[in-house]
């Protein structure tokens, strides 16, 4: 089978064409093309995402890229069986940008589609270069969510933690923010440290007796600042700081991931990560040399791609909606991501 995947949820406009057997998931898919435009530079003046600016972006590139993609993998929109499109978490804009591109496709060419999750996409995005069986314990790293998953099938992910306040992705961005290292800083930050000092400053790793797999990174950003406020002179050497505060992010991520397997009860259960700060090198080196069985996301899949979406519709692909049903998706917006509800679904 061959399916479109599309992802507009945040700031990256990105297509993917894959071909997989939905009966058979032990196989690798094979990635047909994968074309995508990121808004970085774009929204860079802005210091974050803005919903508006970035749902025009995405409308100005989904043609130009929906034609390269095809053209990539030199087949036409007649040989696909479905359309897949990330429907929540998001943001509404830029969600229902990429909903409306798949439904117009969808009554063109009578195709169903694939509403995908995007966090669950994140995680199974390892099948796109490992095998890897289920259940496994699933670490969500992202610029939106940490969470610890456990999940038993393409369709069943158990929340096993999360954070109470900022995502580790946020953190970097934020810190990132407060040290002027533009937007986003993860990928900064992870190159100046790997010239840096990590146990040159002391920054607090949260909620280490909370006895469960909850994080909470807002207390080490507000310690950066408080620690850039107490040198109005920049005496310190950036790269000293930038390690020492991605050690207190890791570390946290790190522990927490030994309380989320007593939880689950997955001490002998791989271990996949995903996500854009499963790109993160540090993170890659502390849980490589603390958990055997780690499996990361490769780094070109971590952060927001249509291939993910498309794999992960490979793997629900008999729960995608038919035509004209599909006509009546709508986007489910900001709720998986609303901190509470997910606790709600914990209980
Ligand atoms: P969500 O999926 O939760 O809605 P998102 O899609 O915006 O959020 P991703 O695209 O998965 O998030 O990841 C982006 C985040 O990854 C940013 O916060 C960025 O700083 C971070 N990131 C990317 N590379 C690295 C790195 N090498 N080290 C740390 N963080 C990184
Ligand atoms: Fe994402």
């Amino acid at each position: 089978k061959i399916i479109l995947g599309i992802e507009t949820s945040c700031d990256d406009t990105s297509f993917a064409l894959i071909k997989g057997n939905p009966d058979d998931l032990g196989q690798i898919p094979t990635l047909l093309a994968h074309q995508s435009f990121s808004q970085e530079l774009m929204l860079a003046k802005w210091g974050g995402v803005v919903p508006e600016i970035a749902a025009r972006n995405h409308l100005e590139k989904i043609t130009p890229l929906l034609d390269s993609c095809f053209k990539q993998a030199q087949i036409s929109i007649e040989d696909i069986d479905i359309v897949a499109v990330t429907t929540h978490p998001g943001l509404l804009g830029p969600l229902l940008t990429g909903i409306n591109c798949a439904k117009t496709l969808s009554l063109m060419h009578n195709l169903p589609i694939a509403s995908v999750n995007h966090l669950y996409a994140h995680l199974e995005a390892i099948h796109l270069t490992t095998n890897v069986p289920y259940p496994y314990l699933g670490l969500l790293v992202s610029g939106g969510h940490s969470i610890y998953l456990k999940v038993t099938s393409p369709t069943d992910f158990e929340i096993l933690g999360n954070t109470i306040d900022d995502a580790a992705g946020e953190a970097f961005d934020k810190g990132g923010k407060l040290l002027g290292l533009g937007y986003p800083a993860g990928k900064i930050i992870d190159d100046l440290a790997l010239n840096g000092d990590a146990t040159k400053y002391k920054f607090p790793i949260s909620m280490l007796d909370s006895g469960d797999a909850t994080l909470s990174f807002s207390g080490v950003k507000t310690s950066l600042r408080n620690f850039i406020e107490a040198h109005p002179d920049k005496d310190f050497k950036m790269e000293d700081v930038c390690a020492s505060y991605q050690h207190a992010i890791v570390e946290a991520l790190s522990r927490k991931l030994k309380k989320a397997q007593e939880i689950g009860n997955a001490q002998n259960l791989p271990i996949v990560v995903g996500g854009g700060v499963a790109c993160n090198s540090e993170l890659r080196r502390n849980l490589h040399k603390n958990f055997s069985n780690v499996h990361f996301v490769a780094p070109k899949f971590c952060t927001d791609n249509g291939a993910m979406i498309a794999n992960y519709a490979l793997r629900i692909f008999h729960h995608a909606i038919s035509f004209p049903e599909c006509l009546a998706l709508d986007a489910r917006g900001q709720f998986v991501s609303k901190k509470h509800k997910l606790e709600e679904q914990r209980k």
